[in-house]
């Protein structure tokens, strides 16, 4: 049984109690973020190869910059497609022993999916895992201008985590 101090809840007091970082908006301000904030942090680079190469070349690139997919762009910059490790991976099962030789622009895939500075980093998500792929290129007034995985934007979110759960906790204990 209830302590005889207890007074229940009303409504009006419910409303006055309400913190900011119990509002609808601060819990969902995550959602909110755009990729330009992303890039601040990461950067603008870019790593291409050109229609003319070879997967033999691709795979130089992706080996020294450590990354998973290159833009394909042809001579004047402008983007022409997207190769990805799986790309390779999966034309080496169907070509084994032959795939070193063959054209980047046999093989990419020309239907690239892009993103804005502008969008925010939930929809990118949300469209990388609709369209299952990890790497989209971000291009401003039709220019490339970044490229996210999906790991910088699940790493990105879980500092994001980190910084609130450390707030909270200094809200608390003060
Ligand atoms: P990924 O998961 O990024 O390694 O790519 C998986 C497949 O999706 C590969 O066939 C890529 O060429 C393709 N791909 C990667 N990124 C994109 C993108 N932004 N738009 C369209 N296709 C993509």
């Amino acid at each position: 049984m209830a302590p005889t101090s207890y007074q229940a809840p009303t409504r009006g007091d419910k409303a006055e109690r309400t913190t900011y970082s119990q509002s609808v908006e601060s819990n969902m301000s995550h959602t909110l973020t755009k990729v330009s904030k992303l890039l601040e942090g990461k950067g603008d680079a870019i790593f291409s190869v050109n229609v003319g190469d070879t997967i033999a070349d691709v795979v130089g690139v992706l080996k020294d910059k450590r990354i998973g997919a290159v833009v394909v762009t042809e001579a004047g910059g402008v983007m022409q497609g997207i190769l990805s490790e799986r790309d390779i991976v999966r034309r080496m099962a169907d070509t084994p022993g032959q795939t070193l030789p063959q054209s980047v622009e046999d093989l990419m895939t020309k239907d690239v999916v892009t993103c804005t500075p502008d969008d925010t980093l939930t929809d990118v998500l949300k469209r990388m895992t609709e369209g299952r792929f990890r790497h989209m290129p971000v291009l401003s007034e039709g220019r490339l201008c970044g490229m996210i995985t999906i790991g910088d934007v699940v790493n990105f979110r879980l500092k994001e985590l980190e910084y609130e759960a450390l707030r909270m906790k200094q809200m608390i204990v003060g």
